[in-house]
């Protein structure tokens, strides 16, 4: 008998542990610990966010679903892992011995990384959680009551550390307030600002996109740069908060500018770090640090060493395939929980301060379901053939994504961007620079209303894909 941890239950972790019940015997068991006892569908929290959705309509209660499925379900946080004694040991105490782990535990949002950022303890809001983007929508529904009362407000959305990822959810963030106002007849009332640490606009952390847009070639600067000045949004891109004060966002940039942004509500991602868990071995050390990078992420079959080498030489073979630890193989990490080797894009740049501006890659959901399932069905070869031998690989340089971003919820009246790319990371090796590293076949760019339907069609599908109903697994990734 097998005993298989998976740490989280988020995009990656729910998605091993609905695979590998399918895959193994009962005999062996699938152990869920998360502090959450639901799995939360984060592509909608940014209609939570601006009043279009509740928050409970973003969520699936996991208990039902893993005692049907027959996987354990311990609701807690794991505080170490005994790498040696093969156990995790949770912030309730227990400890549950393992003989196969899959960490999954996303991303920590690092507000505290950002003097004055986030709800808890700053002045800005997020959309990271169904709370946050509960509390942004509350907010942002103040700040149009005052639009209403004749009072101009000043919105910001975007990143909110040098080093943020996941300018994709604030752009949609941005773009869905855009429509809603303007839905309502004040978009005049609202100076709408979008403020980010990509390098150029519409990077979102992936590197210099080349869209084939119904047979041209056609740059991602270029049709974002279009969308921003369509809607009347202003860009301060390579730019990052200094500190942020009640209704002040102080900011510099790779441009060796710097002042000081006046807002009334403003919605910036965090940087997203590991999250605290500490590694010990046999002798009871810490062995973190070897484990992990310095952002607490979990290092894997990558090559470190090619960060410092530069942007030029960064390689598609850098990224890793199989998300297996190079020292303990019974160890592997899956979604934002595994240390990329390196950013995709080129650096934003060094401001005057001499803080680098750089986005980090996004892992989206996809690509953490993608990495999920590949590693469930790895560790169930291993067990199923009783040897080590890793079956499957799939780097982020060989994986597709597809992103909606919608402008506005309704099926009537909205519309969305539809991005798909192949593959993720470019690999300059089988596709040209002129077509930014990826095959233009497959990396193509639509607007419009189908797209929204898209968008909606998705979140039930996910949703019930998530609550593992009938003919769950035939809905791909
Ligand atoms: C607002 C927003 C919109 C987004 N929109 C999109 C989109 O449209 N398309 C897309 O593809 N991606 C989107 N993303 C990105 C996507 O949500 C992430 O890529 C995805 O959630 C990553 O999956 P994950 O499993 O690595 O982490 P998560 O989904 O964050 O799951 C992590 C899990 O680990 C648990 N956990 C945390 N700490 C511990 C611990 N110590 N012990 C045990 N468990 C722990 C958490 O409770 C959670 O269950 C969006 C993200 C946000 C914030």
């Amino acid at each position: 008998m097998s005993k298989v941890i998976v740490l989280g239950a988020g995009f990656a972790g729910h998605t091993a542990a609905l695979y590998l019940r399918k895959r193994l015997a009962e005999i062996h068991e699938v152990h869920v610990i998360s502090p959450q006892s639901y799995f939360q569908f984060m592509p909608s929290l940014v209609w939570v966010g601006v009043g279009h959705m509740k928050p409970e309509e973003t969520i699936i209660d996991l208990m039902p679903v893993y005692r049907k499925q027959g996987i354990r379900f311990t609701i807690d946080r794991a505080v170490e892992i005994h790498v040696e004694k093969q156990a995790v040991v949770t912030a309730s105490g227990e400890s549950y011995e393992y003989d196969y782990l899959i960490n999954a535990t996303g991303p920590y949002l690092n507000f505290e990384g950002t003097s004055g950022l986030g709800p808890k303890v700053g002045y800005t809001h997020s959309i990271c959680t169904k709370e946050h983007a509960g509390q942004a929508a509350e907010a942002y529904l103040k700040a149009v009551q005052k639009m209403k009362a004749g009072e101009r407000q000043t919105i910001v959305a975007g990143t909110g550390h040098a080093g943020s990822t996941c300018q994709g959810a604030a752009f949609e963030y941005v773009q869905n307030i855009h429509y809603d106002l303007l839905h309502q007849g004040l978009r005049d009332m609202c100076d709408l600002v979008w403020f980010s640490n990509e390098a150029k606009l519409g990077d979102l952390g992936m590197g210099a996109f080349v869209f084939n847009v119904k047979g041209e070639l056609r740059e991602s600067e270029e049709l974002t740069d279009w969308l921003m000045r369509d809607c009347n949004i202003r860009c301060m891109i390579g730019s990052r908060p200094i500190k942020i004060e009640q209704n002040k966002l102080f900011w510099e940039n790779v441009r060796g500018e710097e002042g000081c942004l006046d807002y009334d509500f403003a919605m910036l991602i965090p940087q997203f770090i590991g999250q605290k868990i500490r590694y010990i071995n046999a002798e009871g050390e810490d062995i973190s640090d070897k484990m992990s990078n310095p952002a607490g992420l979990m290092k894997v079959d990558a090559d470190y060493e090619s960060g410092p080498r530069g942007y030029a030489n960064w390689k598609a073979e850098d990224w890793p395939s199989a998300y297996q630890s190079p020292l303990y193989p019974n160890i592997f990490a899956a979604g934002i929980a595994f240390a990329p080797p390196h950013p995709i894009s080129a650096p934003s740049g060094i401001t005057a301060s001499g803080v680098t501006i750089h986005a980090a890659p996004p892992r989206t959901g996809m690509i953490a379901c993608i990495i999920g399932r590949m590693v469930a069905d790895n560790i169930a070869d291993m067990i199923q053939n009783d040897d080590t031998i890793i079956r499957r690989r799939i780097p982020m340089s060989k994986m597709p994504a597809a992103c909606v971003a919608s402008q506005r919820k309704s099926i009537a009246t909205g519309s969305a961007i539809m991005v798909a790319l192949y593959p993720v990371v470019p690999d300059y090796t089988r596709y040209p620079v002129e077509h930014g590293g990826r095959n233009m076949k497959l990396t193509t760019y639509e607007i419009g209303k189908a797209s929204a339907w898209i968008k909606r069609i998705l979140h039930h599908m996910f949703l019930y894909k998530m609550a593992a109903k009938p003919g769950w697994s035939y809905i791909p990734e």
